[in-house]
C-alpha cells in the first residue's frame, strides 16, 4: 500500500502553527499545495465548498486542536448491544475509499482532520480513572477515520504507546485496513496495545476497499506485529451477503490463520452491512457500481437498514464455524446487533453492555 504523503491545500489553526506535529507533518509531506491560516473550524467548513466524495475529501488536510468530549462511549445503537468501547476521534475522515463506509453519511466537512494536539488528549486520558479495579477500559482511534494510515505523518502510534506502557487499566486499539505500521515494529508491544485489522475476502476488498491495504499486506502485518509481541484483533465487519459466503470467508480466516495463532488473537467482531438513509444517498451517488444495495433490507430499531434476521444469522454462523474450526474459544462478539441474533449465533447475550468485558476476561485478555 501506497501512504499518502501530498495534499492540495493545507489549512492550519492560527495557534497550532508551531505545533511540533505541525511541523513534522509538514516536513514529511512531499507535496502540500497551499497552506493557509484560520481561525474557526465552523466557519471555514461554512466558508468552503462542500464535496460528497471521500476521495476529494481526502486531497485536502486540516491540521487542528481536537473538539468537544474527548474520550467518549462509543456511541452504540438503539435495541442493539453495544460492546463498551469508547473512542478518540483523533482522525476526522479517512483516504482508504471504502464504497460502505459510514463516514460518507456522517461527516459534512470537505477536508480530512487530523487533530494535532496530542498533549490535550493524553492529558484528559491521564485524569479518566477506572472505578473498579476489575475494570479495565477499552480506547480505540478508528472510528472516525483509519487509526494508522497517516502515522508515517504524526507518529502519534509511538506517543500512545509510550502513554500506555504502565496504564494496566487500558486496553488499546489502533484499528486499520493498511500495513502502515513501521512504527509500531520500532516498540516492543508494552502489553496492552492491540492492533485491529479490519477483513473482507479479496473478492470484496478489491472492489470496495480500493485505497486499502490487500488482504495478503494486512495478513503480512498482522505476523511482524505478533512477532514483535503485539495482540491482533479481527473485525469481519462489514460481512456482505455474497454469493458463496461460506467459501469465500471460510478461505479468508484459513488464509489468515495460516500465517497468525489463534493464541494471538485478543478478540474478533462479526457485524453485517448496515445502512442509514443518509449512507444510502451517498453510496449511491458515490460508488453506484458497488452492488452494494442490490439485496432485501429492513429497517430495524436503531433507524438502521440491516439484512433481514436470518441472513444475518446465517452470516455470522458461517464465519462463527469456520472460526471455532480453528479453536473452539475464539472470543468473538458481535457489533451493533439485537439480543435475538446474538442468542442464536453466539447461544448468549452480555446482558448488558457493561458485561461485554466478560468475553476478554474469559481470555485473559483482561485480568
Ligand atoms: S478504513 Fe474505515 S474509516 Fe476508512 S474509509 Fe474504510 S471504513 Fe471508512
Amino acid at each position: 500500500m501506497k501512504n499518502n504523503t501530498s495534499f492540495n491545500h493545507i489549512y492550519i489553526e492560527s495557534h497550532l502553527m508551531e505545533h511540533p506535529k505541525t511541523k513534522l507533518i509538514l516536513e514529511r509531506l512531499q507535496h502540500t499545495g497551499e497552506i493557509s491560516q484560520f481561525d474557526n473550524i465552523h466557519t471555514l467548513i461554512k466558508s468552503s465548498h462542500q464535496v460528497y466524495h471521500p476521495s476529494d475529501r481526502s486531497k485536502n488536510l486540516v491540521l487542528s486542536s481536537i473538539r468537544g468530549e474527548i474520550l467518549r462511549k462509543c456511541p452504540g445503537t438503539h435495541g442493539h448491544i453495544c460492546c463498551n468501547y469508547h473512542v478518540i476521534n483523533q482522525y476526522i475522515g479517512c483516504p482508504v475509499n471504502c464504497a460502505y463506509c459510514i463516514l460518507q453519511g456522517y461527516l459534512n466537512q470537505p477536508f480530512t482532520i487530523i487533530n494535532v494536539d496530542i498533549e490535550n488528549i493524553l492529558e484528559t486520558l491521564s485524569t479518566v480513572s477506572v472505578k473498579n479495579q476489575n475494570e479495565i477500559l477499552r480506547i480505540g482511534t478508528g472510528e472516525l477515520g483509519d487509526s494508522l494510515v497517516y502515522d508515517h505523518l504524526t507518529d502519534f502510534s509511538l506517543d500512545f504507546i509510550q502513554f500506555f506502557k504502565n496504564r494496566r487499566e487500558f486496553m488499546f486499539e489502533f484499528k486499520t485496513k493498511t500495513n502502515n505500521i513501521d512504527n509500531l515494529l520500532k516498540e516492543p508491544n508494552p502489553g496492552n496495545i492491540v492492533i485491529g485489522f479490519s477483513m473482507n475476502p479479496e473478492s470484496l476488498t478489491v472492489k470496495l476497499e480500493s485505497d486499502a491495504a490487500t488482504i495478503d499486506e494486512r495478513i503480512n502485518a498482522a505476523s511482524l506485529l505478533v512477532e514483535k509481541g503485539y495482540k491482533i484483533s479481527l473485525h469481519f465487519d462489514p460481512i456482505l451477503n455474497i454469493p458463496n459466503f461460506r467459501d469465500e470467508y471460510n478461505s479468508l480466516i484459513q488464509k489468515i490463520f495460516s500465517r497468525i495463532s489463534h493464541n494471538d488473537i485478543a478478540w474478533i467482531s462479526m457485524g453485517t452491512f448496515r445502512y442509514t438513509n443518509d449512507l444510502k444517498s451517498m453510496i449511491e451517488y458515490n460508488y453506484p457500481e458497488s452492488g452494494l444495495l442490490s439485496d432485501d433490507f429492513v429497517l430495524t430499531a436503531d433507524g438502521k437498514y440491516r439484512y433481514f434476521r436470518p441472513v444475518r444469522t446465517a452470516l455470522y454462523k458461517a464465519v462463527k464455524e469456520s472460526l471455532t474450526a480453528i479453536n473452539p474459544d475464539m472470543p468473538m462478539y458481535l457489533c451493533m446487533e439485537s439480543p435475538e441474533v446474538w442468542r442464536s449465533v453466539l447461544g448468549t447475550t452480555p446482558g448488558c453492555s457493561a458485561k461485554m468485558d466478560f468475553l476478554f476476561k474469559k481470555r485473559g485478555i483482561i485480568k
